[in-house]
């Protein structure tokens, strides 16, 4: 419900000031860019809209934070109209008062209008704060912007906060969670993977947009981060995506188009290893997903033939889930 389909896709849009991160951000996630070539970024200063091939195909429209949006020769139709979660980037390392009044005024803003879009603020930039500054920031940035709400009668608009950084996992933890929520089918995706872990023992078990390496569903037994960082890990050790999407990159030149001349025939892959008292087990379920399981030491090798087995049953009752026209869109033919 909360997912507003333009073109069947979900859409994303960031925002926030300028030299918030939000292009950072974007070509971390998105496109693979070490975090401390950001800092050769140019800042934002147009809006951008990028198509991306990956299971959601969502659009960033990465706006400039100094455009005034609210501005009524803005269409807010064109730009509200279609997006199923706004998210909000504030720059925890800079004074952040004006960007929690901006973001209090857009959030004042859609809830006349828009009130189903989720408005997910990224307190980012987190990395460079002690455990305490970055503790009192955050609590100090949901408290402003809750009284606002509470003083306007919106006590319960869809606002969720973060603490991210491009510098380690936070940042695709909090895209995953973003995402999931505009996934309608989650609660069956969760309930098979749910049934995928009891049935072979599995610890944790995420479904992974390969190339973004945002996590689409998870299990629903509690998840920690490490166990995201350990499987997201050994997504790059097993699988070089570049190679095997053979993306064209931007050239040097500037014809930047992002073509996917995907590689649709390429056999799955599957694999199982150990990796220090844990078993990493990874398949890929189409062209976009990656299943990646954990286990404990309890669960020997032997056992991979069940788990092949109950995967494949996965596999199946996950291509049901999907509507067929999506599932010709997103998920390769067997
Ligand atoms: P934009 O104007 O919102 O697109 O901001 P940019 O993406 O250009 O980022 C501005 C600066 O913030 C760059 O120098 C980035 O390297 C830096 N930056 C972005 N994300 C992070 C982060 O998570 N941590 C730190 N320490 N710096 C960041």
């Amino acid at each position: 419900p909360n997912s507003k389909v333009g073109d069947g896709k979900p859409r994303l849009l960031l925002m926030g000031q300028r030299r918030s991160g939000k292009s950072s951000i974007s070509s971390v996630v998105f496109h693979k860019l070490p975090p401390s070539e950001t800092l050769y970024l140019e800042t934002t200063t147009r809006i951008k809209k990028e198509s991306m091939h990956s299971f959601m195909d969502f659009q960033v429209w990465d706006l400039p934070g100094h455009l005034d949006y609210t501005d009524p020769t803005w269409d807010i139709d064109v730009i509200f109209g279609e997006i199923g979660a706004l998210i909000w980037v504030i720059d925890a390392q800079d004074e952040y008062l004006e960007a929690i009044g901006r973001l209090n005024d857009t959030i004042l803003k859609l809830q006349e209008r828009y009130p189903d879009i989720n408005v997910e603020v990224f307190v980012h930039k987190v990395d460079g704060l002690s455990e305490d500054y970055k503790s009192d920031t955050f609590r100090d940035i949901i408290q402003r912007v809750q009284d606002e709400l509470s003083d306007n009668g919106y006590e319960n608009a869809p606002v969720s906060f973060y603490q991210t950084s491009i510098y380690d996992h936070s940042i695709f933890e909090a895209f995953s969670k973003v995402i999931q929520k505009l996934i309608p089918q989650l609660p069956t995706l969760e309930a098979l993977l749910n049934s995928l872990c009891s049935t072979c023992r599995i610890e944790k078990a995420y479904l992974f947009d390969i190339m973004s390496k945002i996590y689409i569903a998870t299990d629903t037994s509690p998840t920690d981060i490490g166990s995201y960082e350990i499987c997201s890990d050994y997504i790059d050790v097993v699988i070089d995506v570049s190679e095997i999407y053979g993306w064209d990159r931007p050239s040097e030149n500037g014809s930047s188009e992002i073509t996917e001349t995907g590689n649709n025939d390429a056999e799955s892959l599957i694999t199982m290893e150990r990796k220090g008292n844990n078993y990493l087990y990874l398949r890929e379920i189409n062209k976009y997903l990656a299943l990646i399981c954990l286990m404990g030491d309890d669960s020997p090798a032997e056992k991979k033939a069940v788990i092949d087995y109950n995967v494949g049953v996965f596999q199946a009752a996950l291509n049901q889930v999907f509507p067929r026209a999506e599932r010709e869109q997103l998920l390769s033919p067997e």
